[in-house]
């Protein structure tokens, strides 16, 4: 059987990359970026002050302080987005807020908590040197500056950023279409009646939220029953999507036909079972380019097997580099037994105290019980040759909500 390392390397080995498409400014947020960003003009485009106070010549003011105050002139008073008529000349000075553009002559502002207003007249009771408190064309963004590379998941600040530069239309990886269907005689969906030897099917939903999360478009083509011809005529429909999820029938069972009916449609499977708990009979493959994972039916199985191997493959295949979740060192808190000879990948919840993380099971590690997953916030990442992990020990663990915190950051 291979490791989790082997299959992962094999399932990112021959993914297709997608298109690009442009969209909307406003669309872009956590979109993959295709081109690269160049900026077309300086932010700020023009001079400007930083301060709300006085633009000022610094040789004019080099002595002031509070006791010996230096008064100056006003020439007027300038808004944001209002232009300065008048040099600024010795003796004189302009009176001017956070975001005005400099007037000519002035070479710093002295914020008006240094000062004091005196009719037509200012005194000035701090020197400043030149430069203070100007922000100069080009600070943010000097034009031709490449700002943001391809391969980057859009956040807000660079989509402000994109704004900035007056982008209204930007380059983004298609989003991937994910064909996503699930297998077995015992399904029913949410909401319908529960016969006897029934389950809803809950790994079509709990995937399709995954996919959305990875930044793909989840296709539901629903419950399809343990028959060779209905699985046939699913997966058929699926391959045209850019990439397909199955769950269940990838077993040993009786009625697990999803790989002998994957092959008769031209799917070249690359594994089948892979050395790990939970999720071991999993199957990666590729029809004609288009990638499938033949998914285990246990819903921790499935959805474990999402994170390790299908969210790294579709951020991929939109040209992202960064395709793993983020993982963590912490200190195991309670002794943890595992599979020996498996990868296991252990439920667990999450705390930080201080810069530490600390780490334990969130209880039933059975594959089939969801709200063990839903209730912890981390998989630790048991090794092969561990069957036991000591309290106190270090492990690696795999944040799967690591996004948010009841903890304040002071
Ligand atoms: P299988 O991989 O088909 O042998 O299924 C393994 C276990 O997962 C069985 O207990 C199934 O009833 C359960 N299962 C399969 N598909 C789903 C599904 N879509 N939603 C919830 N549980 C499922
Ligand atoms: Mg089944």
């Amino acid at each position: 059987m291979i490791s989790v390392r082997q299959a992962l390397e094999i399932v990112l080995r021959d993914l297709p990359r997608l298109g690009s498409e442009e969209v909307p400014l406003r669309a872009s947020h956590r979109r993959v970026l295709a081109a690269p960003i160049r900026a077309a003009r300086d932010v700020p485009p023009f001079r400007n002050s930083a301060m709300d106070g006085y633009a000022v010549r610094a040789t004019d003011v080099s002595t002031a302080s509070p006791s010996s105050p230096v008064a100056l002139s006003v020439l007027e008073v300038i808004g944001a987005g209002s232009v300065p008529t008048r040099p600024v000349e010795p003796g004189t000075a302009t009176k001017i807020m956070t975001g005005s553009p400099l007037p000519t002559g002035a070479d710093a502002v002295v914020r008006v908590e240094d000062t004091q207003e005196l009719d037509a007249r200012v005194s000035i009771r701090a020197a400043v040197a030149a430069g203070t408190n100007v922000r100069e064309p080009g600070e943010d963004m000097h034009a031709g500056d490449t700002v943001l590379n391809p391969g980057r998941t859009l956040r807000p600040a660079d989509v402000g950023l994109l704004a900035s530069l007056g982008i209204t239309a930007v380059r983004v990886a298609r989003r991937p279409r994910v064909a996503i269907l699930t297998t077995g005689n015992e399904l029913v969906e949410p909401g319908d009646p529960l016969g006897p030897g029934q389950i809803v099917n809950s790994n079509a939903y709990t995937l399709a939220a995954a996919v959305e999360e990875g930044g793909a478009e989840p296709i539901m083509l629903g419950i399809v029953r343990d028959q060779p011809e209905e699985i046939r005529a699913a997966f058929a429909d699926a391959f045209t999507a850019d990439m397909v999820l199955s769950t269940g029938g990838v077993s040993v069972g009786t009625f697990d036909f999803v790989r002998r009916t994957l092959s008769e449609l031209g799917y070249q499977e690359r594994f089948w079972k892979v050395a790990q708990k939970p999720g071991k009979p999993v199957t990666f493959g590729l029809r004609e380019g288009t990638p499938a994972f033949g998914l285990p039916g246990n819903p921790v199985s499935s959805l474990v097997c999402f994170y390790v191997y299908v969210l790294p493959a579709l951020r991929t295949m939109m040209g992202t580099e960064r395709v793993y979740l983020p993982s963590v060192e912490a200190t195991v808190t309670t002794d943890v037994s595992t599979a020996a000879g498996l990868t296991e990948f252990v439920r667990c919840v999450v705390t930080r105290d201080g810069g530490h993380y600390q780490v334990r099971p969130t209880g039933s590690q059975s594959s089939g019980v969801l709200s063990s997953l839903s209730s912890g916030e981390g998989l630790l990442v048991a090794p092969p040759e561990e069957e036991r992990i000591a309290r106190g020990s270090r492990a690696r663990v795999i944040l799967l909500g690591g996004d948010s915190s009841t903890e304040p950051p002071l």
